[in-house]
């Protein structure tokens, strides 16, 4: 028999509200309609907080990726040069998006695990003057590690070079200031921290990067984002049939976040993420992201000789508790557990309790039962 409750704790998709549910559950309206308009104009406003932004927020029907290749296509010409970092499967992801549309990607390949070094953006920028783009992701899922984006941007913003950043599973988890800190594309995607199921995508530009896609005239059809930025601001009104489910769903997702309040909802998915890492000692074991880990999952590497993923798929199948393994180099030998958007601190424990059990029973016996229970535990008393 399968567990009849199940935990969600995947770094995306991640659990939806039963209130977003109900709100998604209810009859489909058309969307060109004052009603359709209302809840756009609300979700587009509310979003603008969590990204850090006065800027329009335009909202796409699409998965994440879906916006990283927009910001893409409307900011870059064939052929022009961009620097990207790649220190896991989501910056390599922009590397391929780069040249799936011919412009030149220059890397910069971070070890897994790492954040990159402002001095690295700075030897790029030098070695390839020609690049009008900088890419990166704040929080970099696959690896469990944030990148230092503000002092990346005091690099990019004295220059004529725009800096894209993928906030995928940063904003709504932590304090994101597009505007302050000078970011001049910032993607995200629904079903990660923003509570719903995936299919949304939203992004906002800055106005040097409108002036840019005013300029730029790549081969665009879907994601042309000036005429949805027109359409959506002026029109009140998506440049095609949106998702208009999952737009109810934000706009009442969005206003549960700011009911419980940013900084709220900042300092909990911190203490879920401090909670989480506090295991990994307690079991005898290391972070994958020990200096620059993100607050939104956390990336727990399961001893060597261990089939790591016999231990993710035990904690799904026999314990129904979701978590998942690591990608490409790291697969078989990271547990990644994600805490983002409708988790509580006491939801670690349960995590933990589950990855206890799932490495003993793959024969890792290297602890006394219940040690990251205890360390989880003593971190959420200590509090926020
Ligand atoms: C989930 C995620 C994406 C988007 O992936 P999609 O599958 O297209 O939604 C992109 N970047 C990061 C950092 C992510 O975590």
């Amino acid at each position: 028999m399968p567990p009849i409750k199940k935990y969600l704790f995947t770094p995306g998709p991640a659990p939806v509200p039963p209130e977003v549910l109900l709100e998604m559950a209810r009859p489909i309206i058309h969307h060109r309609t004052p009603e359709f308009s209302a809840a756009l104009d609300q979700a587009r406003k509310r979003m603008q907080p969590l990204m850090g932004t006065r800027q329009e927020v335009i909202l796409l029907a699409a998965s994440g990726s879906g916006a990283m290749e927009a910001a893409v296509t409307n900011l870059l010409r064939p052929g022009e040069h961009a620097i990207f970092v790649d220190g896991g499967k989501f910056g390599e992801r922009w590397g391929r998006i780069l040249s799936a549309h011919g412009m030149i990607g220059h890397q910069i390949k971070v070890e897994w695990g790492r954040a990159v070094r402002p001095e690295q953006i700075e030897d790029a920028l030098h070695a390839n003057p020609d690049a009008r783009a900088v890419f990166l992701q704040a929080s970099e899922t696959s690896t469990c590690a944030v990148h230092p984006v503000p002092q990346i941007a005091e690099l990019t913003r004295g220059r004529d070079v725009m800096l894209v950043v993928d906030g995928i599973t940063s904003v709504g988890v932590f304090e994101q200031k597009m505007d302050d800190w000078g970011i001049d594309a910032l993607v995200t995607g629904s079903q990660k921290a923003l509570m719903l199921p995936p299919g949304l995508a939203m992004v906002a530009l800055s106005d040097r990067a409108l002036a840019r896609a005013k300029e730029v005239k790549t081969p665009r059809f879907y994601f042309d984002l000036l005429r949805e930025l027109r359409l959506q601001r002026d029109d009140h009104t998506t440049a095609w049939t949106p998702a208009v489910s999952l737009v109810f769903g934000l706009n009442k997702s969005l206003g549960m976040i700011h009911a419980e309040g940013l900084p709220q909802v900042f300092a909990r998915h911190q203490l879920m993420a401090e909670a989480a890492r506090a295991a990994a000692p307690a079991l005898g074991l290391k972070l994958i992201a020990p200096d620059n880990p993100a607050p939104g999952v956390t990336g727990i590497l399961t001893p060597a000789g261990l089939d790591g993923g016999r231990v993710v798929r035990h904690m799904r199948d026999a314990l129904g508790v979701s978590v998942q393994g690591g990608q490409d180099q790291m697969k078989g030998k990271l547990v990644r557990i994600g805490h983002m958007g409708y988790v509580s601190p006491f939801d670690m424990l349960v995590a933990v309790s589950a990855l206890e059990m799932a490495l003993r029973e793959a024969g890792y016996r290297d602890f006394e039962s219940g040690a990251g229970l205890v360390a989880v535990q003593r971190r959420i008393e200590r509090g926020a």
